[in-house]
């Protein structure tokens, strides 16, 4: 592998930070069927996936989203949340790990409907497939394209506004963006990329939508950036709220992490742009959902698969 690529860098030590974040997540994808069972509180999957993050020796890249049926994406509980995973749910669960801030994002998709198989086949082929094509050189264009010619095979459609992405460091989202159908042209993968590719199929029309529910955040790069954004803020508990959140730098965050999290301090900062918000987004025809995920180094010839 060139660890003087165009990815994550910073460090040369990146690869070897990233493959443990990677591995980590394996294990615990590994221990995932002993806790994601119906009739289980979904505070109890996501605090299990978060404390195993912590006690095999990374962090949490961002909050461990659980987004049932419909919900496609950016669903975690909330303090307290007493909600279970019903009988009969497609329950996607999407994890992400750091070492030093280098990021791993793998999700997999579990059917208790016993009817929708095909729906998690279709997500977990067309990754493969993609995966297949994925060295220097290749445009993101032509990934999407295999990536939705899978999906319409099993008669299901992609969700166009659902992508995969770059990591960098600190950064768990960022160039390029990786569609789950043909578009972007002109965008090839470079050696040494850390990229993450996530079809998400649904037997609805394709498009999510946001849902009045909000428990992930993260702090804009301007804010974490500037030590002295809080004196921006009046609001004694929107700026302690802030000052909290700097500790994330700009990985997201759930509510449920901070000590206090007032909805006026939270809706202020919003409103104030010092604090982004990721509402749980929702197949709009009311589709069901599966995702699956795995993070990549882009090499020469081929691809290593991190998770
Ligand atoms: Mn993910
Ligand atoms: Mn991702």
């Amino acid at each position: 592998m060139n660890s003087a690529g165009g990815g994550c860098l910073e460090d040369e030590n990146w690869i070897e930070k990233v493959m443990e974040a990677g591995k980590i997540l394996r294990t615990i994808k590994k221990e995932l069927p002993l806790v994601v069972k119906p009739g289980v509180k979904l505070l109890e999957i996501a605090e299990f996936v978060e404390s195993r993050t912590v006690e095999l020796g990374a962090f949490p890249a961002f909050p461990c989203n659980i987004s049932v049926n419909s919900d496609a994406a950016h669903f975690t509980p909330r303090r307290g949340d007493e909600r279970v995973l019903e009988e009969g749910s497609v329950v996607k669960v999407d994890i992400g790990a750091h070492v030093d801030g280098y990021i791993a994002d793998t999700a997999i998709t579990f059917d208790f409907s016993s009817e929708n198989q095909k729906l998690v086949e279709a997500s977990e082929k067309a990754l493969e497939n993609a995966i297949a094509t994925v060295k220097a050189g290749v445009d993101v264009h032509d990934i999407g394209k295999v990536i939705e010619e899978t999906i319409k095979k099993y008669g299901l459609n992609p969700i166009y506004n659902l992508t995969g992405h770059g990591l960098k460091r600190w950064i768990a989202h960022t160039k390029p963006t990786i569609y789950n159908h043909p578009a972007g042209k002109g965008v090839k993968l470079e050696e040494g990329m850390c990229i993450a590719i996530e079809p998400f199929v649904t037997n609805g029309i394709g498009k999510v939508v946001d849902r009045n529910e909000v428990e992930i955040f993260s702090l804009p790069e301007k804010v974490v950036s500037n030590e002295k954004s809080h004196r921006l803020v009046r609001m004694r508990q929107a700026r302690e709220v802030l000052i909290e959140a700097m500790k994330y730098r700009t990985l997201p965050f759930a509510k449920r992490w901070l000590k206090k999290a007032p909805e006026i301090a939270i809706a202020k900062l919003v409103k104030a742009r010092l604090l982004r918000a990721y509402p749980v987004l929702a197949e709009v025809s009311g589709g069901l959902v599966a995702q699956t995920e795995h993070t990549l180094i882009v090499e020469k010839d081929s691809a290593v698969v991190v998770t």
